[in-house]
């Protein structure tokens, strides 16, 4: 069973914050907050990831999930949105230029987001930074007064970025995002896999801007 990580344990930051560790080749899921959750990517939606018994023993109950949302529509971050749906009806913020995919199964839950929208939760609010290039609709979750950022399969720590030969992937639209991220106050890096930057995730981002600029 994944495991269950309470994210204050390694910054003062993110409080009533837990990351859900993918098994095998699934997501992470990141939780924020308790009584009006807001999950943010769902995993692969398989057997080894079955997200509701996580989910209880965070002591989110179907009840409390408020909303869902997917950084990006690749189908580990997105599947496990159905498991989501099976039991509970949160609100799942999608960018409009992924909602495409995935919008013919979400039904009236899909709420189509954009470059600049604040999506609410208990914390903090989370700004929609649009960051194409890993896909054409992909985001990152930017909580700006906590220097907080979900970055998705954007930007992962020590330089690395996501795949951009993808069916909507460009390298040229990933240096533009890298570029703006860095721009941007950032102490805490929540990627989309693997383990979370917890000080100074800035110089990650920079370090990812400048391998992607070299890029043949
Ligand atoms: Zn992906």
């Amino acid at each position: 069973m994944p495991r269950i990580l309470d994210l204050s344990n390694y910054s003062t930051r993110l409080e009533d914050v837990s990351l859900i560790l993918g098994e095998g080749l699934c997501s992470n899921i990141y939780v924020v907050g308790r009584d009006e959750a807001v999950v943010i990517d769902t995993g692969v939606g398989n057997p080894a990831n079955p997200v509701w018994p996580q989910l209880e023993e965070l002591g989110v109950a179907p009840g409390n999930v408020k909303g869902v949302v997917l950084t990006h529509a690749h189908h580990d971050h997105a599947m496990g949105a159905f498991i989501v749906l099976q039991r509970a009806n949160p609100k799942v913020y999608v960018h409009k230029q992924d909602a495409r995919y995935i919008a013919s199964h979400l039904g009236p839950n899909l709420v189509r987001v954009e470059d600049g929208d604040t999506i609410p939760t208990e914390l903090w609010p989370l700004e929609v930074i649009w960051t194409p290039g890993h896909t054409k609709g992909g985001m990152c979750l930017y909580a700006r007064e906590k220097g907080i950022l979900f970055s998705g399969d954007t930007v992962f720590p020590d330089g690395n970025y996501g795949a951009c030969y993808g069916e909507s992937g460009s390298l040229q639209e990933m240096i533009v995002s890298l570029r703006r991220l860095s721009e941007l106050d950032i102490e805490v890096m929540l990627p989309g896999h693997g383990w979370p930057v917890f000080e100074g995730a800035g110089d990650h981002i920079k370090l990812a801007l400048s391998k992607a600029s070299r890029h043949p």
